[in-house]
Formats: structure tokens, C-alpha cells, sequence
């Protein structure tokens, strides 16, 4: 739902950059880890270098985001919800950039680890294709 917050955003934002035609991020996109426990045959990404970043690097990147103007935040991987730095888990980075100012923010995940999350306002899970096709592809998930 759009606030009133949100909406007066928007409203500067498309003034910014339609009007003025500043060039103003409004997505910021984090990669939290490289890590997967899936294969997929087209995948050039996963655990390369087995990073998780850490807790702080990450709210650093997305304060950075939000002070170019970023208001919507999107979480990825490798499997972002292999994501962990000691006792914080995704849910504290979304609590953290929601009380910074992100008025959404989204992950992107395979689905196989729970989707236990609802601090998340949207959960993208990758498919590739309807089942037979996506289990030749990523193995069966
Ligand atoms: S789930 Fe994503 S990161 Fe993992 S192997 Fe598949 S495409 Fe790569």
C-alpha cells in the first residue's frame, strides 16, 4: 500500500528525473553471499568465492543506496537466504533498511531453504520453466 510518505517521493522523484532529468537511483541491489547449495547449469555465480559479506559491509552498501535516493531494496545471492553474519539473518537486514527508509524491500531466493521471512514484502522464487524443465535445470527442487 502506498503511503503518504511514498507517494510525496515519488511525486520529487519523477519530478527529479523526468523534469530535470537527473539521473537518481530508485532500486538499490545487494548481493549478500555467492554461497547456493544449488547447480544450476547456467549458473556462473554461486560460490565462487564462498563470501558471505558481512553484516555491517551490508548496511553500508545499502545506506549508501538510500542516500543516492534508492527507497526500494532488492536481496540477492547466491541463495540469499543462506545468508547469515553470527546471530543476524535477513529479517534484521529488512528491519534495519525499513527503519533507515526503504519503503519496500524484496529478496530474490531458489525457494529450497524455508521462507520463513515475513518481514519481506515481496519473496521472488527462481524457476526455470514448469517442473520437468526446471529439475534439468536446477536439479529437483
Ligand atoms: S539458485 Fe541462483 S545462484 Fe544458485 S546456482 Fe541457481 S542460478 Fe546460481
Amino acid at each position: 500500500m502506498l503511503t503518504a510518505k511514498m507517494m510525496s517521493y515519488m511525486l520529487v522523484y519523477g519530478f527529479k528525473t523526468i523534469i530535470l532529468r537527473r539521473k537518481i537511483p530508485v532500486i538499490a541491489s545487494v548481493i549478500l553471499t555467492d554461497l547456493c547449495n544449488l547447480h544450476c547449469k547456467h549458473c556462473s555465480v554461486n560460490n565462487i568465492e564462498r563470501r558471505i559479506y558481512s553484516y555491517d559491509s551490508v548496511m553500508r552498501d545499502i545506506k549508501t543506496m538510500y542516500d543516492k535516493g534508492a527507497r526500494i531494496l532488492m536481496l540477492y545471492g547466491g541463495e540469499t537466504m543462506l545468508w547469515h553474519d553470527g546471530e543476524k539473518s535477513v529479517s534484521d537486514i529488512i528491519r534495519a533498511a525499513r527503519r533507515m527508509g526503504y519503503f519496500n524491500c524484496n529478496i530474490v531466493t531458489n525457494g529450497t531453504i524455508t521462507l520463513d521471512i515475513p518481514e519481506a514484502d515481496t519473496v521472488l522464487v527462481s524457476l526455470d520453466g514448469g517442473r520437468e524443465k526446471n529439475d534439468l535445470i536446477r536439479g529437483r527442487t
